[in-house]
This record gives structure tokens, C-alpha cells and sequence, in this order.
């Protein structure tokens, strides 16, 4: 262990923070905000808060360190204890939404941003840090914007002693080279200190294989493949980076990578004779975290490693020894889909900004390349300057009810860095008062309060605190853990396989009896957990163990807030009567009533949102081809092709909706909004 420590001593010398050491901390000293910019790779995240703890400022409070990526916590978190050659979780740690590995002893917190939002709520003066960074800045993440935002509106000024604080807290705010200008003028113009970089050129090259016309095509993995494989042959000894899109791409590119470099004859087929193999490695945020160990282990000797990655390896994560980057110049991003009223999970374009970022990744300790799979006139034509801000691409739902909580009654004049538009705060406020969370005037309901205290998506929350009000909480918080974590059904990409795996799972749809998607995931819950061997009950079934263990966990901490929010004295009663099925059933629909369809015509069914969208089951639902028995239903979330498709879905009755679908067009955003603006 200690010559693994020498080592990353030695190398944490020689990055270009260290020289700025001394600087940097007395910057932190003399100032409140404090902006830290610097090229992807310097340092900044690992480093800076190892000198801010051996300069003392962990005396009396702690350094926390906000990451947009859950990934880039834990890795980062796991890094800087080697460093420190501590235990993970004890003086360092990282806490990310469901797992949280810190004890009484951490100092040295990383967490998400999302968790330092949390934290805010229940300690709004942040009274145990001494240091917060906001890191990753550029990358305009919605609770990192928003976090931006209050420490500018809470910490701006220092002699104000801030909801009990005995000392002011430092704020640091780090980013890549971006936009400093921007956000130290945001800042109150605070002080700026830029870690020169050393960067090499790469030299970028167009392909041939995406054009403009392919822009909804989802050919690029094969070409990726084929693209890396090329280099691999064609190319020098040097790791390849390859940016994908998403898991399922990147399995899919691994298999096919690995299937095609089991037939390369090193002798005739690699032009570089000291070359002899290839290692695939996947990257991609649900990873295993032993797995994701691997990535930054550099290859044995004569063979090149290949990292398949997406996006979090364009800024969060740096990989040492890549030499070469293989760009499909495709992003998978949240977006507002105003076709249908939903954010949705899409594959778009990356912006020109993007695609320099992932390219300057091939130039941190030499000249590098970078091979694009797309043309110039893709690059012209598709690619937009720069990507949006999430803030002013999705759902502000959640963020809106924080910001309210918190006490920021006037949610537009909120110091945003770039304001989002106006009709998604009003879209926000609008379902906050349809889910009861807030009222005609725009004030935080006591339901609002509670709601606000569950890491959930709000609808999701509305229906487990309606089943709690009714004593059933037994029946939605398995179904929330369900919805809540990566995807459990195992997809094998071989067709005789997935007809096995598909007749399995058509199979757990009938053991819960009704057909009807929730029920389903509840009973694969229910089942295995009964299950004397969990594992060995998964891989029968096909579904992943992995994501099922998360889900149990998710359960009981689900469990606990429920608990505790139970013992406040406001907490809501009711009692019920009617069957189980009907009364799970009649809480979904509390908190889906935004996403109810009626049969309209054939297979085809009609949103009663007021957007009235076309939409159609989706062929993994239990529900397929039985649309002529169906009348209405709820979706959890839809899939957009060329064609709209409910996921998740459960029939209901009519009268179960009837009092809650006026509330979509009942009421006026005017009146909320103008409450908003007083
Ligand atoms: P910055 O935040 O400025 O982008 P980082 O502090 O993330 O820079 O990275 C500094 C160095 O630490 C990089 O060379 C990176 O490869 C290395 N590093 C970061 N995490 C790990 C890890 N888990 N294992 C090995 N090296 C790592
Ligand atoms: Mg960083």
C-alpha cells in the first residue's frame, strides 16, 4: 500500500496545481467567493481540497466538494483516501443520493450537488463546513446552477453572521477554462485563479460515416466500432478514449469491439510491432465501482488499452496515457419534449464546445488525435456553439418546490446565471400546485413540506405519501426503490437468448396476477426478496441482481425518511377500503394523474394532459397488443422515436381520475406566477 502511495505522491507533484499550491491556499484565506479555473486534468478536483485540509481549515468545520456526477464522486472520493492514505469514509468520503459512505471522522466530504442541496434544507447556514466547492461549474448542471445561486443570494456577505454561523463559509466555485469572465462577474466579481495548463495539439479529423441526414440514426455505434478499430490497427502504441452515448451503446460496442479484436493477427494486421493486444474498458455512471477501478490502471505491457466512455470522461474523470480520441458526436441529454410535456432521455448532437473538450482529452501529456466519425457538414449544420444549461432544458419541478422551501418566495428573480425561460418556471409552479405542494398563492402546502424531503421525481413522491396517509406504504415504497434504479431486466443481445429472456419475464408479469406494469415490479421485488437465494432467483429470471440489491437499499432508506417525516405531528390520516390491487392502483394515480391516455382509436391512445398527444404502448409493457380490453391508463414515462410510447403502464378507472384531471386546466399560471413576481 505505501509504494502505491509514493507513487501517487510522486504524481499528484507533477500536476500543474501543485506549483500554485502556496497561492491558492492564502487565495482561499483572503476571500469569500473564490474562482478556480483550470484545464480538465490540472488537478483542482483532487488536489485543492488535500491542501486546504493540511492547511487547517478542517479545524472547525468541514470541506465539502460538489460533483454534477455520482460516478465522479465516489471515483474522486476513493482517489484522494489513497492519497491520504486513509480509509475510504472515514476523514474522506462522498455521499451521493442512496449511498452514503461518511462517518463522524469525515472532513474531506465529496458528494453530489443534488446532496448539497439537500443538506441545505435541513442546515440552510451550512453550519458544519468551513469550505464549500462547487466543482465542474462549466458543466451547468440544474443543481449546480442553482447551488450557485444561493451561496451568491446566502454567503455573499461576510460580516453578516448567516443563520448561526460563528465563522463565514468560504465558497469556491472550480470550473474548466470556460466562461470564467461570466462567472466571476456573477460572483460579485470575486477574485479569479487560473492554473496554467500545459496542453499539446491534437490534431482532429472529419470521418465520412455520419452525415447530416444521419442525425436520428443509431448507427454510430457500429462506426465507432469500426472507427476504433481502425486506429487500433493503423496507429502508433497510445490509449484510445471512445465517447459514446449510454450503457446499453456501450455494452453493445464492447461486445462488438471485443468479438472483432479476437481476429486480429498482431503480425500482418497492426502496423505497430510493439502492440500485441487490446484491453476494452466500459465507463458509464451505473458501473460497478471495483470495475471503474480498472479505467485508471494503466494497461500491461505491448497491450493498448480502450476506454468506451460517455461524457463523464469529457470533463469529471481524467484517464491518464489516451493518446487518441474516437468522437461519435452524440450526447444522450435530459430535454424538455414540449411535444409531449415530459423530459426525456434523448441522443442529440453534442454541441462544438463538446466535441473540442473531448478532443483536448488526447493532449494532456502529448500530441494527440482525435478521429470524429462525423462530417464537416454534420459539424456545420447539426452541431450547435455551445450546450444549453440544463436549467433551461428540463423540469424545474423539483428545484422550484426546494428553492420555495428554502424560503425564496420569488422563484423568477431568483440570481440565476442564465435565467431559464419563464414558461418552464410557470410549468413548474403549475404542477407543484396540481400535486397540492404549494397553493393558489404559490406558498409551500405542509404536503409540499413532506415532499420535498424524498429524493424522488414529485408525482412518484405524491403516490407514496398518499399510500402512507392510507397505512400502505408497503405497497409503493418497493415500487419507488423499483423505479428508482438502473434498469432490472437483463437484455442479452443474442436473439435466441433474448427469446428466453422475454418469455421469463412475460412470465413474472402473470405472477402478480393482474396485468399491469407496476404490480409486475412489485412482485419481482416481493419474489426475490422472499427468495432463500436472491441471486440464483435473478439470473433464472433474467434480471439484474445488481440493480435489485440497490433496489432493497433504496427501500429501506425510503423507509426511514417515511418514518420520519410519520412521527411530525401533521403527518396525514385516512382510511381506506377496497382490495389491495385497486388501492395500489388509486394511489398511482394521485401522483400520475399528469400522465393519464384514453383509448382513442385502435392501438392508439390520447394524452388528457392538454397536451392530447398521440401515444401508444410500448412492446416491453405487459400491456402490448391488449389495448382493445383498455380504456385509460397512467404511464411512468414515455419513449420518443417517430413514434411516442408509454412505459410502465397500469389501466385504471375513470372515476378514479375523474376529481383530479379539472386540476390540469383549472388554474391560472397568471395568479401563481403573479405571486411569484410580488
Ligand atoms: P481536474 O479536477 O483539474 O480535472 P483531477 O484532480 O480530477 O483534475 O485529476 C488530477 C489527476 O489525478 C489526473 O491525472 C487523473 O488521472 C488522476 N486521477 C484522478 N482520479 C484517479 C483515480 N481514481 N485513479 C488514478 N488516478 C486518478
Ligand atoms: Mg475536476
Amino acid at each position: 500500500k505505501s509504494a502505491r502511495w509514493d507513487k501517487a505522491d510522486s504524481e499528484s507533484k507533477q500536476l500543474p496545481i501543485y506549483k500554485h499550491k502556496d497561492k491558492l491556499v492564502e487565495s482561499v484565506r483572503n476571500s469569500t467567493f473564490l474562482l478556480v479555473s483550470g484545464e480538465t486534468g490540472s488537478g483542482k478536483t483532487t488536489q485543492l481540497p488535500q491542501y486546504l485540509y493540511r492547511a487547517g481549515f478542517c479545524k472547525n468545520g468541514k470541506i465539502g466538494i460538489t460533483q454534477p456526477r455520482r460516478v465522479a464522486a465516489i471515483t474522486v472520493a476513493q482517489r484522494v483516501a489513497q492519497e491520504m492514505q486513509c480509509t475510504l469514509g472515514r476523514e474522506v468520503g462522498y455521499q451521493v443520493r442512496f449511498d452514503d459512505c461518511t462517518s463522524q471522522d469525515t472532513v474531506v466530504k465529496y458528494m453530489t450537488d443534488g446532496c448539497l442541496l439537500r443538506e441545505i434544507l435541513a442546515d440552510p447556514g451550512l453550519s458544519q463546513y468551513s469550505v464549500v466547492i462547487l466543482d465542474e461549474v462549466h458543466e451547468r448542471s440544474l443543481n449546480t446552477d442553482i447551488l450557485l445561486g444561493l451561496m451568491k443570494k446566502k454567503f455573499s456577505n461576510p460580516a453578516k453572521a448567516t443563520d448561526g454561523r460563528s465563522s463565514p463559509l468560504k465558497v469556491v466555485v472550480m470550473s474548466a477554462t470556460l466562461e470564467s469572465d461570466k462567472l466571476s462577474a456573477f460572483l460579485n466579481n470575486c477574485p479569479m485563479f487560473s492554473i496554467p495548463g500545459r496542453t499539446f495539439p491534437v490534431d482532429c479529423m472529419f470521418g465520412s460515416a455520419v452525415g447530416p441526414k444521419d442525425i436520428e440514426s443509431t448507427g454510430y455505434v457500429k462506426e465507432v466500432v469500426k472507427m476504433a478499430l481502425d486506429v487500433h490497427a493503423s496507429q502508433m502504441s497510445g490509449d484510445i478514449l471512445v465517447f459514446l452515448t449510454g450503457q446499453s451503446e456501450i455494452e453493445r460496442a464492447c461486445d462488438l469491439l471485443f468479438e472483432k479484436a479476437e481476429s486480429i493477427d498482431y503480425r500482418y494486421d497492426v502496423e505497430d510491432q510493439t502492440v500485441e493486444g487490446l484491453l476494452i474498458l466500459p465507463l458509464y455512471g451505473s458501473m460497478p465501482t471495483d470495475q471503474q477501478r480498472q479505467i485508471f490502471q494503466p494497461p500491461p505491457p505491448r497491450i493498448r488499452k480502450c476506454v468506451v466512455a460517455t461524457n463523464i470522461a469529457a470533463t469529471s474523470l481524467t484517464i491518464n496515457g489516451i493518446k487518441y480520441i474516437v468522437d461519435s458526436g452524440f450526447v444522450k441529454q435530459l430535454n424538455h419534449n414540449s411535444r409531449v410535456g415530459m423530459d426525456i432521455l434523448e441522443v442529440v448532437p453534442i454541441s462544438k464546445s463538446e466535441a473540442q473538450q473531448r478532443a483536448g482529452r488526447a493532449g494532456r501529456t502529448s500530441a494527440g488525435k482525435c478521429f470524429r466519425i462525423y462530417t464537416k457538414e454534420f459539424w456545420e449544420k447539426c452541431m450547435p456553439d455551445y450546450t444549453v444549461p440544463e436549467l433551461q432544458r428540463t423540469s424545474l419541478t423539483s428545484v422550484i418546490l426546494t428553492l420555495k422551501c428554502l424560503g425564496v418566495h420569488d422563484v423568477i428573480r431568483f440570481p440565476y446565471l442564465d435565467c431559464p425561460e419563464e414558461r418552464f418556471i410557470l410549468e413548474a409552479l403549475k404542477q407543484l400546485y396540481q400535486f397540492d405542494a404549494i397553493d393558489r398563492r404559490g406558498r409551500v402546502t405542509s404536503l409540499g413540506e413532506l415532499m420535498v424531503e424524498f429524493p424522488l421525481q414529485p408525482g412518484l413522491t405524491r403516490a407514496v405519501l398518499k399510500a402512507a396517509t392510507l397505512g400502505c406504504q408497503d405497497l409503493l415504497l418497493p415500487l419507488a426503490a423499483m423505479l428508482s434504479v438502473e434498469n432490472i431486466f437483463i437484455r442479452p443481445g443474442h436473439p435466441e437468448k433474448q427469446k428466453e429472456a422475454d418469455e421469463k419475464h412475460r412470465g413474472l408479469a402473470t405472477i402478480s396476477g393482474s396485468t399491469n406494469d407496476f404490480a409486475t415490479l412489485l412482485s419481482i421485488f416481493q419474489s426475490c426478496k422472499s427468495s432463500d437465494r436472491p441471486s440464483a432467483w435473478c439470473k433464472e429470471n433474467w434480471i439484474h441482481w445488481r440493480a435489485l440489491k440497490s433496489a432493497f437499499s433504496v427501500e429501506t432508506q425510503l423507509g426511514e425518511i417515511l418514518l420520519r417525516l410519520q412521527k411530525r405531528r401533521d403527518f396525514p390520516v385516512e382510511t381506506y377500503d377496497g382490495n389491495k390491487s385497486e388501492i395500489l392502483r388509486r394511489c398511482l394515480c394521485t401522483g400520475y394523474f399528469t400522465n393519464v391516455a384514453r383509448r382513442s382509436m385502435g392501438k392508439m391512445f390520447c394524452t388528457m394532459d392538454g397536451h392530447g398527444s398521440m401515444v401508444h404502448i410500448h412492446p416491453s409493457s405487459s400491456l402490448f397488443d391488449l389495448e382493445a380490453e383498455l380504456n385509460w391508463v397512467i404511464f411512468h414515462d414515455v419513449l420518443v422515436t417517430s413514434r411516442v410510447y408509454m412505459r410502465t403502464v397500469c389501466p385504471i378507472r375513470y372515476e378514479w381520475v375523474k376529481d383530479l384531471l379539472p386540476k390540469l386546466h383549472e388554474v391560472d399560471v397568471y395568479e401563481l406566477s403573479s405571486v411569484a413576481r410580488e
